[in-house]
């Protein structure tokens, strides 16, 4: 067994350099975690123009070579700087990736394209550095594996190269017209990758990475399930039951530093497990704040979400006036389809100093929000991971989900007999089921506070930090190699 397994993750985004979603997150925090470890990761990705000036600033300049792409000929540089103690290289191609934005151009697939395309050819240049396994990340990436097999397979050094693909949203797989595979990639004379990449009529740049890639993982073990099902398959799940053996699921981590209520400054006051009165006092400040009667004996439930058909908003909308026949109150903080925040506005009017309806992406009012509360809501349709959930129970604010992907496999239902458990979770993608959880949530937290803290305080408790998923993903590049 290699003792320090070489890793190269290629993404389109890795907090603090790009970040769209959760892909920034996870490619932020878990090269770190997995140096400490064991491993030596580096992480590839593209030089945007909305790279923070005072990195940009640190960049050196490691080599430049060119890359094709079908009759294409492209500048590729390569340039590199360390961030506590992970490197990190960037690849320079002013062209495609000098814009405002990160993705939402009418090239996104040949961007994507060049910079798989990039990844593959770009390890023999790598002072130092020839990984063992390139580690992909959702569908930007998914051609890495492709170009690698197709291009390099009769070179051994190349050859011995091990790839993992992450799925981190399998909504968008990168789908384009079927003229593609021959004009942008290519790939139109290899009978291996024309089959495998076409979709009908299209080419489907991530089943690409589904078919080559030695191993498959996604970000819960629950979500790993599901995806070999029709229902939450996305089109892929024919590959995923074929290939199930070689699917793993690691959950998510979350970083603590970042969210720790006993040190955030966003919040009213620092708190801990055993300073846990200090929560209602946030739930007061909180209260005023968002113009609910100022009364810490009513219990508060939030959501705090992209407002999607994805996150179970309909469930919600459904049995919102029956909720409101409770003794609660309900913050909403998101921004998403028009027809929820409609709804969440009407809700507003309808029931004022009850319910508060924020519609904006603000990060210091959502730490307020689960730093205050005493019930988050996560209903979602599905959910590779979620982080909400986790988030809110390091806050000691319990979560009530749907027990779909990563929320089945963080949070773990209150159970009356034995007290364990860390929130509440129902099973059907129903309302009123929906509806009679957040009704013992709220009997429970009436009817026997003592409990309903204690469980609270077991949630703060959690250990949802990245270490444990870092761990997984070791040993899976241990078994890799051996
Ligand atoms: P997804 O990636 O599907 O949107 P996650 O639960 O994985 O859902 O992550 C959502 C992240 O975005 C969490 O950190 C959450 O706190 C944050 N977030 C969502 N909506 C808002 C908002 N309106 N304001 C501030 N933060 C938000």
């Amino acid at each position: 067994m290699k003792q320090r397994p070489k890793i190269l993750f290629a993404t389109f985004e890795a907090e603090p350099f790009a970040k769209t979603g959760g892909l920034g997150d996870v490619c932020g925090s878990l090269p770190g975690a997995l140096n400490g470890a064991g491993c030596d990761v580096r992480v590839m990705l593209p030089k945007f123009k909305t790279m923070p000036e005072k990195f940009r600033k640190k960049l050196e300049h490691v080599t430049d070579f060119r890359v094709d792409l079908a009759w294409r000929n492209q500048y590729c540089g390569i340039e590199t700087l360390t961030l506590d103690d992970v490197i990190y290289y960037f690849i320079d191609n002013e062209y495609y990736f000098n814009r405002d934005k990160l993705y939402g151009y009418g090239d996104d697939g040949e961007r994507t394209a060049y910079f798989s395309k990039a990844v593959a050819e770009c390890i023999s240049f790598l002072p130092g550095f020839f990984p063992d396994i390139i580690h992909c990340h959702d569908w930007h990436a998914a051609l890495a594996p492709v170009y690698l097999r197709e291009n390099f397979n009769d070179d051994s050094k190349y050859g011995a190269v091990k790839t993992v693909f992450t799925i981190h949203n399998l909504k968008y797989q990168g789908v384009f017209p079927g003229f593609y595979l021959g004009d942008v990639l290519g790939l139109d004379n290899r009978p291996n990758a024309a089959s495998q990449l076409k979709q009908f009529d299209a080419v489907n740049y991530m089943r690409g990475a589904l078919n080559y890639s030695d191993r498959l993982t996604t970000v819960s073990p629950t979500y790993a399930d599901e995806i070999c099902t029709d229902f939450y398959g996305e089109r892929a799940q024919d590959i995923f039951i074929r290939r199930r053996g070689i699917l793993t699921g690691i959950l998510n981590g979350i970083d603590n530093k970042k969210y720790d209520p006993g040190t955030d400054k966003d919040i009213y006051l620092n708190y801990l497990a055993d300073s846990f009165d200090k929560k209602s006092e946030n739930k007061k400040f909180l209260q005023v704040e968002l113009g609910l009667e100022a009364n810490p004996g009513i219990p508060l439930i939030v959501l705090i979400s992209r407002l999607t058909e994805q996150k179970g908003l309909d469930l919600v909308v459904r049995v919102f006036g029956e909720l409101m026949q409770e003794n609660v109150q309900f913050a909403v903080l998101g921004v998403g389809d028009k027809k929820y925040e409609d709804a969440f506005r009407h809700f507003t009017g309808l029931y004022p100093g009850r319910v508060s309806a924020r519609l904006a992406f603000d990060e210091g009012l959502s730490r307020k929000l689960y730093a205050g509360a005493d019930l988050l809501l996560v209903p979602s349709l599905f959910e590779p991971c979620g982080l909400t959930q986790m988030i809110a129970m390091r806050y000691g604010t319990l979560p009530i989900v749907r027990e779909t992907g990563g929320l089945n496999d963080s949070v773990r239902p209150y159970n009356k007999f034995t007290g364990e458990g860390n929130g509440f979770s129902f099973t059907n993608f129903n309302a009123h089921e929906l509806l009679d959880t957040v009704r013992g949530a709220v009997r429970l937290y009436f009817e026997s506070r003592d409990k309903f803290e204690a469980l609270a305080r077991n949630a703060m408790n959690e250990d949802y930090s990245w270490s444990a998923s870092a761990k997984k993903y070791a040993a899976l590049y241990k078994d890799m190699l051996k």
